[in-house]
């Protein structure tokens, strides 16, 4: 910390004091330049992570959600777990980041950004959550996913079904959870 009064940058914590039962600390420094003696404050600045729901409700964000989500969508695929905890990791980063400044963020984002990083990592994961987030109906409609990926693009601006599905979105965060917490195989597992 800056010396408030030589702006050394130096300086050595004489005494550390936890306050209001543990939700910040106070700690007396002093200057390794002129001697200086000032105090600290440091707290937590990360407010909690709300999720907004399709039907407006929030609820703070959990990581296990978008972890079992993943998990059920790489299941037997060749991807490390280290890879699926830096993939969750960096949703978790992205996520906190895009609900600036009001610390939340649209469950319908969570689950784009979910899809954008199984895409990179396995498109077979990404078909596997793509047909459940975005709520295949017809074979048709998975085939041409599938045709899309071959290609080399997602269909993420297939704007025709983009609006129609937007609240089934939201959900997919929801379901692929709800699937896993049951113990359930999602439909996808037949592909
Ligand atoms: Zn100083």
């Amino acid at each position: 910390m800056r010396c408030p009064r030589c702006s050394g940058l130096d300086d050595k914590v004489i005494e550390s004091r936890s306050l209001a039962a543990g939700e910040s600390i106070r700690r007396r420094r002093q200057c390794l330049h002129c001697g200086y003696r000032f105090t600290s404050y440091e707290r937590i600045e990360e407010k909690q992570l709300m999720v907004i729901k399709s039907n407006g409700r929030r609820e703070p964000f959990d990581r296990s959600k978008v972890q079992r989500g993943i998990q059920r969508a790489v299941e037997k695929r060749p991807i490390g777990q280290s890879t699926v905890d830096l993939v969750i990791s960096e949703i978790e980063d992205e996520a906190a980041m895009k609900g600036l400044p009001h610390h939340e963020i649209p469950a319908r984002e969570i689950g784009e950004m979910i899809l954008s990083q199984l895409y990179r990592i396995d498109r077979v994961a990404y078909i596997r959550f793509a047909s459940v987030y975005r709520n295949f109906s017809t074979v048709e409609e998975f085939v041409n996913e599938i045709e899309t990926i071959s290609e080399g693009k997602q269909s993420r601006s297939d704007s025709h079904r983009e609006k129609e599905s937007e609240d089934r979105q939201y959900e997919l965060y929801e379901d692929m959870s709800s699937l896993a917490a049951e113990g359930l195989e999602p439909p996808t597992e037949r592909i």
